[in-house]
């Protein structure tokens, strides 16, 4: 039976205070969860949570992470300093750092390149705008993103990395992709990635789904061939909404 991968990506909310009664209601909560979750709160939350998740079966992640290790770099967190509190995963090309703070692919690649050197494993965010996609450019898009993104890892390492596919105009809109769609574009995924390391690491490789994913969708996208799981968003903020989703096979 296959396994799936929950995310959970808190963006810029919460205090510390609330992170950490968000992450001991999903403690509480997931124990019996089938599913690998792994939850992304702000970076001044996370060494509170931590603390919280330490020895359960929740994963911690980050948002995003700086491109370098160390040195003249205001306002950047390294891969090093997530290391150092506990955090085991990062979401990388987020479309909010994509279209908000003009992250290209080739920095994208580079922040990829990096957590796996650091051993951190990557989530790559991929994913076409509305534009893009009425244009017919869907293909060329989300394809151009998972090469550049990928540009160098090596087969060996694919295992490390999970794809994230968010059609831009799902997230945080309330408009998912059908499943159907979803699946459609996963499998492109798979055949992008079976161009670049063959059928059977494309085949094993995780693709999660993000837009607008909620408890009474989640159950109808992950029974798709291609789905893998999801990277939530608005409801990943309440452990009422990100639970079920998790346990969607309970
Ligand atoms: C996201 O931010 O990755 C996301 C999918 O958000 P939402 O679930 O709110 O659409």
């Amino acid at each position: 039976m296959r396994s799936y991968y929950m995310a959970g990506n808190w963006k810029m909310h919460k205090t510390v205070a609330e992170s950490v009664a968000l992450a001991k209601a999903l403690v509480a909560g997931l124990g019996n969860c089938k599913e690998r979750v792994m939850i992304a709160p702000a970076f001044t939350a996370l060494s509170a949570v931590a603390e919280v998740v330490k020895g359960t079966n929740i994963i911690l992640g980050a948002q995003n992470m700086g491109p370098e290790l160390q040195g003249a770099h205001t306002g950047e967190i390294s891969p090093l300093m997530l290391k150092d509190l506990g955090v085991a995963a990062v979401i990388l090309g987020h479309s909010e750092r994509r279209h908000s703070y003009l992250e290209t692919d080739a920095l994208i690649n580079k922040k990829v390149l990096l957590a796996l050197a650091q051993g951190l494993d990557p989530i790559l965010c991929v994913g076409e705008t509305l534009e893009e996609r009425e244009a017919g450019n869907l293909e060329a898009v989300v394809g151009a993103q998972v090469k550049e993104g990928l540009k160098g890892v090596a087969a060996s390492e694919l295992g490390k990395v999970t794809i994230a596919y968010e059609p831009v105009w799902a997230i945080g809109t309330g408009k998912t992709a059908t499943p159907e769609d979803a699946d459609a574009v996963h499998a492109y995924i798979r055949k992008v990635l079976g161009g670049m390391y063959g059928d059977a690491p494309a085949k094993a490789m995780c693709i999660q789904y993000g837009g607008s994913v909620k408890p009474d969708n989640a159950a109808e996208l992950m029974a798709k061939p291609n789905i893998d799981g999801a990277l939530v968003g608005g409801a990943a903020l309440k452990a009422e909404t990100f639970a079920p989703i998790a346990m969607f096979r309970s």
